[in-house]
């Protein structure tokens, strides 16, 4: 089917075609923009983003998350997208732009072709799956602009099933712990870092103060299987509602023994990246928690969310410290999912965009076309 044929079928009209972003966000028509290059342009920008608090988790405390911007640009349409690298994933600011450096976007002139173009861009080389998110977000947001409509109504999905979003509380001091969950007062449930000799401590002094729900991420952080289940009991006892990786993502053995005596759900989080993790996620967890720094970007999250339902799994949705670039992003997938940990955008003091928001704890998908963002901030490219 041509694409001006699909755009009909969808119901839209060819002036959508010539829109640049901001009427669609204004709801205004204009003149058909005199640039139509007929090819896509990429461009991006290293940016630093600023963490409110010092995150520490298990493995490591940071204050700053490095990331890069990313734009697709098609006949004066931008797409945005970006490239958040925390540590753990092994990329860099520089590992990123190199990258996307090799990138030739002008070869394709048809920005509909995702599969094609998605292909592509995966196999110019292993891994780098921040850098093929940042491409795959910003072609999602440039099509669904072109197409006038956001994903989660291209993928069919009701906005009034998107769940509530936990805030993460990182480890630290109590006294720090009961201001950040007094920081997250708005929030219906707390995903808490454990994973440190102190482990109870955290849940205590957390207790001692809300008794909104919790769900804990180990981040890999325990290695005995024996104290691990009696962990779980008695964070069963103090309402938490999962635990997120809780043995490093080699000792699936032990996960998959857990599992079978755990009174809560197992989630997967660092044992799991891409689609082809899925099948082997199944037996030893329950649920698995899709993020798209991880699955190289919302195309293959799609993907993953369908084979793990097919499997009978729960689905999360995750991300890093990010802008709400990529958070809208991925809200664009929780009506499908069991839970979201969408917070990474409020963990930052220079977010440089405006998107999706949470309303009384619950994601609030807006009727924006592509991912739902506006630039909040003007970066200069
Ligand atoms: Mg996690």
């Amino acid at each position: 089917m041509k694409r001006r044929d699909f755009l009909k079928y969808m119901g839209i009209g060819t002036a959508a075609l010539a829109m640049s972003p901001e009427s669609f966000c204004t709801e205004k028509l204009h003149a058909p923009l005199p640039h139509r290059s007929g090819r896509i342009n990429l461009s991006f920008k290293p940016y630093e983003l600023k963490l409110i608090h010092t995150f520490t988790v298990s493995k490591n405390s940071r204050t700053h998350t490095p990331d890069v911007l990313v734009f697709l640009e098609y006949e004066g349409i931008v797409g945005y997208g970006e490239a958040s690298m925390p540590p753990y994933l092994g990329e860099t600011t520089e590992s990123v732009c190199s990258f996307l450096s090799q990138v030739d976007m002008t070869r394709f002139n048809d920005p509909f072709r995702m599969e094609e173009i998605l292909e592509y861009v995966d196999s110019i080389a292993e891994g780098n799956r921040a850098a093929k998110a940042s491409i795959d977000i910003a072609l999602h947001d440039l099509v669904g602009k072109m197409m006038g409509q956001p994903w989660w109504r291209i993928w069919g999905l009701s906005p009034e099933k998107a769940p509530c979003t936990s805030f993460t509380i990182g480890i630290d001091t109590p006294e720090v712990i009961r201001q950040k969950v007094d920081e997250a007062a708005a929030y219906k449930i707390l995903k808490v870092k454990v994973g440190v000799p102190n482990d109870k401590l955290l849940i205590e002094t957390i207790r001692s103060h809300t008794n909104r729900p919790i769900c804990v991420d180990a981040n890999e952080g325990w290695n005995n299987k024996e104290e691990a289940l009696e962990m779980v009991y008695w964070l069963a006892e103090r309402g938490c509602t999962f635990v997120e990786q809780p043995f490093p993502k080699a000792m699936l053995d032990e996960t998959a023994w857990l599992r079978e005596r755990s009174p809560l759900p197992i989630v997967a989080d660092e044992f799991l990246q891409r689609l082809d993790d899925v099948p082997r996620a199944y037996g030893a967890y329950d649920a698995i928690n899709i993020k798209l720094m991880k699955s190289t970007g919302m195309h293959e999250a799609y993907q993953m969310a369908s084979a793990a339902r097919a499997m009978g799994m729960k689905l999360m949705i995750g991300c890093m410290t990010e802008t709400s670039c990529a958070i809208s992003a991925a809200a664009q997938l929780s009506p499908l999912c069991d839970w979201a940990d969408l917070d990474g955008n409020l963990l930052i003091s220079n977010d440089c965009y405006e998107g999706v928001k949470i309303v009384d704890g619950r994601i609030k998908l807006n009727e924006r076309p592509g991912i739902g963002v506006n630039q909040s901030l003007t970066i200069s490219i």
